[in-house]
Parts: structure tokens; sequence; C-alpha cells
């Protein structure tokens, strides 16, 4: 008998969605976390936008799971009273030559079981948003804005309730099977091995140095690793021009630097997508020049000295600069070979909205 039914390394969103899966399949579970606080890498420096679904390639993992994952998510977040915003969402063309791009994002989200999908010309778009410089915007009812670690917490709060169990300050620093089992060590100031059923590497940045110590995981299965960090820039001494997000037609490799207007009402610009070659959250003030640029497309009211440096968050990619965007991997025994062990790599935007149907398809893929 092993100690656990199933250990998950990781406290972000999806490794806790994870756990919340398998304790309500009536599992015992436990949560490895490294730092001191759950949701402390990828989960707590992003958006926290609840995407709609619209951009993801027919047949996708993210096609589909970003549509489940939201609406499970609107429900999740309803029943333990965690505050969102279901603001909508206007992606906007400024010339003529952008509406072929949305116009794609429209046929898309319609192949993809997007609800709420509304086309808009020019008009039809300030008379919703007047400070918006726009042609033609296609208009997503069901995105919003979420309070990530109120839902972090009710999930961490869920699975001690199903008598689970998070742990913080306990790294994961590798396992090996032993007949049925996993044997794994765990380090921190008091380190010890325990015993797993079923082992789910939910480590975001760190999942592919995760695999690397799990004797027997295929290394030809570990994806490269690249880093795209995303700096935004807050909007200060303005009000928030705009109610809803505002969102460019995507660019290669990310959705585009956006507006949102937080639970808190801060209005803020962000993400863009700079490539590092190691984790570094410091946004450089010299990048203002292009946000001015980039913000002043649709809002050409944006005063000068109104953008500040404000925070940065990584997103774990697998795909390099000018390589086509990747899918989440959700690499489960039927991929890697080794019975119970799932590993994620690549869970970058849009993992938060997607983060409750994650968990359900590793649950799946360990039934
Ligand atoms: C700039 C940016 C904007 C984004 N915006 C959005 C958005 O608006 N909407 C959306 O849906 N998604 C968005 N995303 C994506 C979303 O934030 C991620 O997909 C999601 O948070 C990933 O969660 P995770 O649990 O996989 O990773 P993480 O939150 O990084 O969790 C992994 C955890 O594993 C822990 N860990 C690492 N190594 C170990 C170890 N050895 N032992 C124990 N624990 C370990 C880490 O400390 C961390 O807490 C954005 C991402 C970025 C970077």
């Amino acid at each position: 008998m092993a100690d656990f039914d199933a250990v998950i390394v990781g406290a972000g969103a999806v490794g806790l969605a994870t756990g919340y899966a398998l304790v309500l399949r009536g599992q015992s579970v436990l949560v490895l976390e490294r730092a001191g606080h759950i949701g402390a890498g990828v989960s707590s420096r992003n958006s926290e936008v609840i995407h709609a679904g619209l951009h993801y390639p027919t047949g996708s993992l993210k096609a589909r799971l970003c549509v489940e994952g939201r609406r499970a998510l609107y429900a999740f977040l309803d029943a333990h009273n965690v505050a969102y915003d279901k603001c909508g969402k206007l992606i906007v063309a400024t010339e003529d030559s952008e509406i072929s791009a949305i116009d794609q994002l429209a046929r898309q989200g319609k192949i993809n079981g997007v609800e709420g999908i509304r086309w808009l010309n020019g008009a039809e778009a300030r008379a919703l948003e007047p400070e918006l410089r726009v042609v033609a915007a296609l208009e997503s009812r069901e995105s919003g804005v979420f309070d990530a670690h109120g839902y972090m917490a009710a999930l961490q709060g869920e699975i001690e309730a199903h008598g689970g169990a998070v742990v913080l300050n306990a790294p994961f620093e590798g396992a090996r099977r032993t007949g049925d089992t996993f044997t794994i060590a765990v380090g921190g100031e008091a380190p010890t091995t325990i015993t797993a059923a079923r082992l789910i590497n939910a480590a975001g940045l760190s999942a592919q140095a995760c695999a690397r110590v799990i004797e027997g995981f295929p290394s030809a299965r570990i994806p490269a690793q690249h880093l795209g960090k995303g700096n935004y820039f807050a909007l200060q001494g303005v009000k928030a021009p705009f109610a809803r997000l505002i969102y460019p037609p995507p660019i290669p490799g990310a959705l585009g630097t956006h507006y949102r207007r937080d639970l808190g009402g801060v209005a803020r610009f962000g993400p863009d997508l700079e490539y590092v070659d190691y984790e570094d959250y410091v946004v450089d003030p010299a990048r203002a020049a292009t946000f001015y640029q980039t913000v002043r497309r649709f809002w050409p009211n944006l005063p000068d000295g109104a953008l500040q440096p404000d925070y940065a968050g990584i997103r774990p990619k697998i795909h390099g600069p000018g390589e086509s965007q990747s899918d989440f991997v959700i690499d489960g025994p039927a991929d890697h070979g080794l019975a119970n062990l799932v590993c994620l790599f690549g869970i970058e935007s849009p993992g938060l909205t997607s983060s409750l149907a994650i968990g359900e398809e590793v649950a799946r893929l360990l039934s």
C-alpha cells in the first residue's frame, strides 16, 4: 500500500485543480509545493483573464480545455464566492487591414463552440467604448477577469476538506518506481521519502527539471524549454478608460498586448513577449516606448507619462521565437510508457482558464 493515491508536484492553479479532480474521485492526495505559499509561480504573474476560447486551433487541447475549463471555472467561482467580473472582451481592428485577422478569430470561435460572440462595426464598438479607435471589433461576452488567488485558495480548501493535503516548503527532488508505487524524495528542512500510486508533474517552469529526475522517464519526451517573458505597465493618474478587456489581433506566439481593468479598478497593459534566457521579473522602463506606440493604436488619448513599469510573468513555452505556437502537452502513460504518471509541459495561456478541465483530463488519463 502506498502512502497516497496521488502525489502532485506544484501548487499552482493546475496542480491544485488536478488535486481537486482527484479528491472528488475519492483519492488520497498530497500536493508538494517548493515555495512557502500556493500559487508562487506562473499562476501569480499573469493577466487573470478568463478566456472564452477563440484563439486556439481546431482539435487542439487548448481549444477544448479552454472552453470546458471556462464553463467549469465560472460555476466554481460562483459556488465558492470567488470574485470575478464577466466584463467581456473586444478584439479590435484599428485599420481595415486587420479586419481579416479578427474575422478569422470569429470563425475559429464558432468552430471551438464559443458562446456569446458578436461582430461590431466601428460605430457599434465606440458606442460601447467611446475612447476606442476602431474600425471593427469582435465582442466576446463570455470573457472576464477574476481573482486567481481566491480561486487557488478555494481549490486548496476543497482538497483539504476532502482529506487531502497541500504541503509547503516541500520540494520534489526525484522519484523512482518500486513495484506498483513511486518512491518520492522530498527535500526542504525535513527531507523525507513518501510513496504514491500515482504521480503528477505540474511544476510549471520547472516541469522539465522535475521530469528529468523521474527515473525511467524518456528524455526524448521532455520538450525544449523557452522562457517567454511578458511585461506589464500600469496606468497611473488617469481613470481606467474602458470597462471591457481590449485586445489587438493576435501576434505570433501570443495574444498581443492588451488592456485590462482588474477587480480593484487598476488599468494595465501587457503582456508583451520577450524571450529571455533565465527567470528575471524586472520590467525594463525602456520598454515603455513600444507600449505607448502599441496602446495608442487603439487608445489615441493615452497621455504622455501615464504608463509605469508594473510586473512581469514568464510563460513556460515549449516553442521558441519564430516557431509556431505549441499546444499544451499532457503526457500520460500511453505517451511515455510509464503507468500512473502524468507530466504537464508548456502550460502557458490559457492555462488558468483551462485549469479545472486540465485537472479532469489528468484524472481521466490516470483512471
Ligand atoms: C504573462 C502571462 C499572462 C498570462 N495570462 C493568462 C490569462 O490571462 N489567462 C489564462 O488563462 N492564463 C494566463 N496565463 C497562463 C497561466 O498563468 C498558466 O498557464 C498557469 O498559471 C500555469 O499554472 P501551473 O500550475 O501549471 O504553473 P505554476 O503556477 O507555475 O505552478 C507550478 C508550481 O510548482 C512549484 N514547483 C516547481 N518546482 C517544484 C518542485 N521541485 N517541487 C515542488 N514544487 C515545485 C512552483 O513553485 C509553482 O508553485 C498567463 C501566463 C503568463 C506568464
